[in-house]
């Protein structure tokens, strides 16, 4: 019968040693990526790279279930607001949704990589978390890890494994030769996780706090400034790009709010029911400060809803911006 693993794919350098040592030891391997906007990665690029390792690729969204969790994680956060271990056993019990009867399931993780999640006690509370306990297959460490049940039951044996520990990476080049994996070749999938950097951070705690983490708004996290004025928030675009990327996520109830005939940011204010005035007057201000016009005394800014100019509104600019940034 022919074995068969689902292994935890994100494209970087552990993963594509997990794969290949996977398919030494005899298994078919279907790489499992889970994606979301706190975690990009490049599809393409990873499709790709399947190919060339010879393993099939499924790649799954994260949904509404991960923002449940990132708000209350069992384990906590890291050093922002990365909850890995959560994080982790979530991508993991996709895994299993996905995950054939009798198929195996790993992880290209290694024991002491990482201080948060890649530690023994770590990796037992991942498996907890996922209803995994003792089906998490970490081939990389496995040889200093205590027995899966796949090697209780004879589906592999010990010394398939490797005994990677640490974060160093003095023995990969030697593995690389033995995995017969050659870098070069391979595409590199860039992308980091959002949830690591501070400044980031600061813009999703601020969405929990309001109560406004949804998917449709942590899109907008990666475009522009970020302000938050009373109930409503304020995204200014910092170039041409994200002035367009800006206009198109706007819903029908947000405003647009720009500097007409003059070079000037596009923003956006998104309000929990009707805004105060004062609140659009200081977004207006906001808006005009980041403006070519920001020197003079008045600017008009226009305020567009649902494509029709509902409001133009004098206002000075103001430069006294960092009491309603959202990352300051
Ligand atoms: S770094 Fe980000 S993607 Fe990786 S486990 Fe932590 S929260 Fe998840």
């Amino acid at each position: 019968m022919e074995k068969k693993a689902y292994l935890l794919f994100s494209g970087g350098l552990d993963s594509i040693l997990a794969a290949k040592l996977l398919k030494r030891m005899g298994f078919k391997v279907t790489g499992v990526h889970v994606t979301s906007p706190f975690f990009e990665r490049d599809t393409e690029a990873l499709k790709e790279l399947a190919e060339k390792l010879g393993i099939e690729l499924k790649v799954v969204e994260a949904g509404e279930d991960y923002l449940e969790m990132l708000k209350s994680p069992v384990y906590g956060y890291g050093k922002n607001i990365n909850p890995c271990i959560d994080c982790k056993a979530y991508m993991l019990g996709k895994l299993k949704e996905i995950a054939e009867n009798g198929a195996v399931i790993a992880t290209g993780e290694v024991l002491g990589q990482r201080p948060m999640s890649q530690h023994l006690q770590a990796f037992r509370q991942i498996e907890k978390l996922s209803g995994l306990k003792g089906k998490v297959l970490r081939p990389l460490s496995g040889k200093l890890l205590p027995p899966t049940v796949y090697e209780e039951e004879g589906l592999i044996k010990r010394e398939e494994m490797l005994d990677l520990k640490g974060r160093s990476r003095k023995r990969y080049p030697e593995i690389l030769k033995e995995l017969e994996v050659n870098l070069e070749n391979l595409p590199t999938p860039a992308g980091g996780c959002l949830l690591t950097e501070p400044s980031y951070a600061k813009k999703v705690k601020d969405l929990m706090e309001h109560g406004e983490l949804n998917w449709e708004n942590v899109k907008l996290l990666k475009l522009g400034r970020h302000f938050r004025i009373g109930e409503c928030k304020l995204i200014v675009g910092r170039n041409r790009e994200e002035n367009r990327r800006i206009e198109e996520l706007a819903g029908r109830e947000d405003f647009l709010l720009t500097v007409p005939g003059i070079p000037s940011p596009t923003a956006l204010l998104k309000c929990r029911g009707e805004p105060d005035p004062k609140v659009l007057r200081t977004a207006a201000a906001i808006v005009a400060r980041y403006s070519d016009a920001k020197e003079m005394d008045r600017v008009s800014v226009s305020v567009k809803r649902d494509g029709k100019l509902i409001k133009s509104l004098e206002v000075k600019p103001l430069f006294e911006v960092e009491k309603f940034s959202v990352t300051a």
